[in-house]
C-alpha cells in the first residue's frame, strides 16, 4: 500500500526536495494533494508530473489566472483560499500531510489535518512557535504523530527512539552559524539582503536564510524543540557546527551523547519523516569517510547573535512571548529584505515588541492570532 501524501508548499525549497524524494520512492509514496501561494505555473507542472488530483493556490488572483488556462491537467481539482487549504490538509484519502508553507499560514491547515486524524510531517516551525501548546494537545487528543522534518528535530527524534523521556538530560541543537559566522562583529552593520540570502551550506527559501544568519532560526527551533520533545529551556542548548553534518545531539543522564549525521541536504530528513517508521535508499550521496573531513563545534557568541538570546528570553517567559518573537522577526526580516531596515535593526524590532507587549500566560488560539496580528502591525510601523 502506498502512503498518500499532501504537500503544502510544493513550489518552495522544502517542496522541491520533497518532490525528489517522491520521484525516488514512487512505489511507496503517492502525491494526492499540493498547495502553493501564487506560483501557478510550477504547481501546474507538478500536477502534470505526479498526476495530482487536488491542488490549492492560496492567492485568489493567481487562482483566477490559472483557471484561465495556465495549464493545470483536467483531472486536477483546483481551488483557492484558506478554507480550501484546510480542506486539502484534511483530504479524506491522505495518510500524511507535509507542512512546508512558510510562516504562521501553516497553523490552521495543521490543526485541520490533526482533527481529520492525519499524521503530520512538520517542516514549518513558525506554527509550533505560535501555537505549540494547542497543536501538541490536539495531536495527543487525536493520537496522530507529529513527525519532525526540520533537520535538527528529525535528528533528535531519531536519537530519542527507544529511550524513555526520564533518561534524557538535554538536547543540543547544532547550528551552522550562518554566513557571517566569521565576519568581524563591527562589519555586521553593513550586511545587505543580497549578502544575507546566500547560505554557505544549505539552499533554502529567503526568509529562513536570513533567520539562519541572525540565528533567529535556531531560536525558533529551540521553541519548536520545547513543544516537540517536552523539555524546559534549561535543557535545550545550541552549539555552532560549521559543517552541518551532525544535525543535533541528545545527551542522556549518564553523560552519553547520541547524534545523527548526514550531508547537509533536507532530503534525508524529509524522506525519514515521510517513510517513518520504514527506511529506504537515500536520494543523495551519503557521508563519505574516504575523503578526510573535520567536524568542529563551538559555543555561540550572543553578542554576534542577539536574536538567539531574545528567543531564549521569549521561551523562558512562555505564554504569548514566543508568538511575539516570531511575528516581530517575520516582519523585521521582510522589511530588511525590502531594504526598509538595516540588518542590525532586526533584533531591535524583536526586542522592542517583546518589551512593550503584555505577556498573556496562557492565551487561547484566537488570542494568539490576535497578538500575532497586533505584533505585526507594531513591527511594521516601527521607525528607527
Ligand atoms: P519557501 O519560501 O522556499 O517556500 C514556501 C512555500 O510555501 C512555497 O511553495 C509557497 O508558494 C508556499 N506558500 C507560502 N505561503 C503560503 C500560503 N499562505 N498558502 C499556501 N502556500 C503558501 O520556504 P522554505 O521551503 O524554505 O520553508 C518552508 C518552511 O519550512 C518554513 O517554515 C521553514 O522555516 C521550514 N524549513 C525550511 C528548511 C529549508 O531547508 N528550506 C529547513 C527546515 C525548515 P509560492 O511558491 O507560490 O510562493
Ligand atoms: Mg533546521
Amino acid at each position: 500500500m502506498k502512503k498518500k501524501v499532501v504537500l503544502l508548499g510544493a513550489t518552495g525549497s522544502i517542496g522541491s526536495s520533497t518532490l525528489r524524494v517522491l520521484r525516488a520512492h514512487s512505489e511507496r509514496l503517492q502525491l494526492v494533494g499540493v498547495a502553493a501561494q501564487s506560483n501557478d505555473r510550477e504547481l501546474a507542472a507538478i500536477c502534470h508530473e505526479f498526476a495530482v488530483p487536488h491542488a490549492v493556490l492560496n492567492d485568489d488572483a493567481s487562482y483566477r489566472r490559472a483557471r484561465q488556462g495556465s495549464g493545470f491537467p483536467g483531472t486536477t481539482q483546483l481551488s483557492s483560499g484558506t478554507q480550501a487549504l484546510e480542506a486539502l490538509a484534511a483530504l479524506p484519502e491522505a495518510d500524511i500531510v507535509l507542512i512546508a508553507v512558510v510562516g504562521v499560514a501553516g497553523l490552521r491547515p495543521a490543526l485541520a489535518a490533526i482533527e481529520a486524524g492525519k499524521d503530520i510531517a512538520l517542516a514549518n516551525k513558525e506554527l509550533l512557535v505560535l501555537g505549540g501548546a494547542h497543536v501538541v494537545k490536539a495531536a495527543q487528543r487525536k493520537g496522530v504523530r507529529l513527525l519532525p522534518t526540520d533537520s535538527e528535530h528529525n535528528a533528535i527524534f531519531q536519537c530519542l527512539e527507544g529511550h524513555p523521556h526520564g533518561q534524557v538530560d538535554k538536547l543540543i541543537l547544532t547550528a551552522s552559524g550562518g554566513q557571517f559566522r566569521d565576519s568581524p562583529v563591527d562589519q555586521l552593520a553593513t550586511v545587505t539582503p543580497e549578502m544575507a540570502t546566500q547560505h554557505p551550506n544549505w539552499s533554502m527559501g529567503p526568509k529562513i536564510t536570513v533567520d539562519s544568519a541572525t540565528m533567529a532560526n535556531k531560536g525558533l527551533e529551540l521553541i519548536e524543540a520545547h513543544w516537540l520533545f517536552n523539555l524546559e529551556p534549561e535543557r535545550l542548548e545550541v552549539v555552532i557546527h560549521p559543517q552541518s553534518i551532525v544535525h543535533s545531539f541528545v545527551q542522556f543522564i549518564d553523560g552519553s551523547i547520541l547524534a545523527q549525521l548526514s550531508p547537509p541536504s533536507m532530503t534525508f530528513a524529509i524522506q525519514h519523516s515521510l517513510l517513518y517508521p520504514e527506511r529506504a535508499t537515500p536520494v543523495e550521496a551519503t557521508v563519505d569517510f574516504t575523503n578526510p573531513f573535520s567536524l568542529d563545534f563551538k559555543a555561540p557568541d550572543y553578542a554576534r547573535y542577539p536574536c538567539l538570546q531574545l528567543a531564549y528570553d521569549a521561551l523562558r517567559a512562555g505564554g504569548s512571548a514566543p508568538a511575539v518573537f516570531n511575528a516581530a522577526n517575520e516582519v523585521a526580516v521582510a522589511r530588511f529584505l525590502a531594504k526598509e531596515l538595516a540588518y542590525l535593526e532586526i533584533p531591535e524590532v524583536i526586542r522592542h515588541c517583546l518589551s512593550t507587549t503584555h505577556n498573556d500566560p496562557s492565551p487561547s488560539l484566537e488570542q494568539l492570532l490576535e497578538i500575532d496580528a497586533e505584533t505585526r502591525a507594531q513591527a511594521q510601523a516601527l521607525k528607527f
